[in-house]
């Protein structure tokens, strides 16, 4: 084995869990096994024809050299038309920033952002990759620990109760992935009081803004006044809303000051994104709002037919997810959620993520984004562990 010194910031960072798990369901698929696969971070529909025919005629058009490091201004004109439509937010092309997936534009923000030294405010569970780019910076996550109970939302008081001097940065996904919860209006506007009363920035990630099954939903935290909206970078992008995951496009946007930096940094390091994809965004953002809310209305079903699995399988708990495609059950009467996690996709053939890398060990997180028919069966099996169990 080669012994090498690399980076001190890299050599700690873990792996993605997401990413391996399924990795692995789609291995143990591909060698014959009967996997439901439970894991997957990602819409299960084909990414809409008219968005596909898009990316096809970029290419015969010969769209396929370097764009603009930061994307297209006509994408970043529909970027902007976009939030002004939905999220009631003013942002001129110019504040906006096209990147490699919405992964990207938020670890392009914290490179920009969080220094040595720094604190990043972090509300637990949280989406995997947050802490490790907060690491890869140099600066330090600190986690605000949330409750089923408190529906695994932060509180003003938890928030005040976090913040010190050293602190730079909130990080808020809502809808959230792993739990599924969203912000209220109220609740957004009391967490930006504080923020502007501490100049603490804030990643607003909304990139499950187009998925939400119940009451009607606020989600930009950056449309509560001029200060608030200096102080927040809002992430979105074309991989959930349009099932185009493997495209790669995510955006942000935010004062012209920080994007600025976000475009030397993007030119030194990945240039544009690819134009083909974004010859593809630029058709999705123009798309009829029926594409997404026909995926939604379908994603909803599903959940309900999770949920209603689950209230019929005893020793597991759950808080309704409003938004996202994850149902974030409490298994920890089973033991270590690594441990459940192997052994359901051992025993039962099932893959779904284990809480430990979202910050909530004794969790499971169990995707729907998958078809009817895989959801029943899927659950018919983790209820045949479960029973064996109890
Ligand atoms: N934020 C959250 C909360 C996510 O779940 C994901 C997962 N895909 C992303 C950002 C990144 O999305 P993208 O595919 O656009 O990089
Ligand atoms: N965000 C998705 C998930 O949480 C996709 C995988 C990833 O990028 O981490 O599963």
């Amino acid at each position: 084995m080669l012994k090498i010194k690399v980076n001190s910031r890299i050599r700690d960072i873990e792996g993605s869990s997401t990413l391996a798990i399924t990795a692995r369901a789609k291995e143990l698929a591909a060698q014959g096994r009967d996997v439901v696969n439970f894991a997957a971070g990602e819409p299960d529909f084909d990414t809409p024809a008219s968005i596909k025919a898009a990316a096809i005629r970029a290419i015969e058009s010969g769209f396929t050299k370097y764009t603009p490091s930061i994307g297209t201004p006509e994408l970043r004109k529909a970027i902007a038309k976009k939030f002004k439509n939905d999220n009631r937010l003013e942002y001129t092309p110019e504040q906006i920033a096209v990147s490699c997936g919405a992964k990207h534009s938020i670890y392009n923000i914290i490179q920009v952002l969080a220094d040595a030294g720094e604190e990043v405010l972090i509300p637990a569970p949280y989406w995997v990759s947050y802490p490790e780019m907060v690491k890869l910076a140099g600066a330090t996550p600190k986690f605000i620990e949330t409750t089923a109970h408190a529906r695994f939302k932060i509180t003003p008081a938890q928030l005040k109760a976090h913040i010190s001097d050293k602190t730079k940065l909130l990080i808020l996904n809502s809808p959230s992935n792993p739990t599924g919860m969203i912000y209220s209006k109220k609740e957004l506007e009391a967490i930006a009081a504080i923020c502007v009363e501490n100049n603490i920035f804030v990643i607003s990630d909304e990139i499950y803004e187009k998925l939400v099954y119940d009451t009607p939903h606020y989600t930009s935290i950056a449309s509560f006044g001029k200060e608030i909206y200096n102080l927040t970078i809002t992430v979105n992008g074309v991989s959930k809303a349009y099932s185009m995951t493997g495209w790669r496009i995510g955006y942000s946007a935010g004062a012209k000051e920080i994007m600025g930096y976000i475009n030397k940094f993007q030119d030194h390091s990945t240039s544009n994104p690819s134009s083909i994809s974004q010859m593809a965004a630029l058709q999705a953002l123009n798309e009829p709002e029926e594409v997404t809310a026909a995926m939604c209305a379908e994603f909803k079903k599903r959940r309900d037919l999770m949920t209603a699995a689950f209230d019929r399988i005893p020793g597991v708990k759950y808080v309704k997810p409003d938004g996202a495609f994850y149902l974030f059950c409490d298994f920890s009467k089973f033991g270590v959620s690594l441990d459940i996690a192997r052994q359901i996709l051992d025993d039962v053939n099932v893959a779904v993520i284990p809480g430990e890398g979202f910050g909530a060990p004794g969790y499971i997180r169990l995707s729907f984004a998958t078809s009817d028919e895989r959801i029943k069966e899927g659950t018919k099996r983790i209820a045949d562990w479960i029973k064996k169990r109890l």
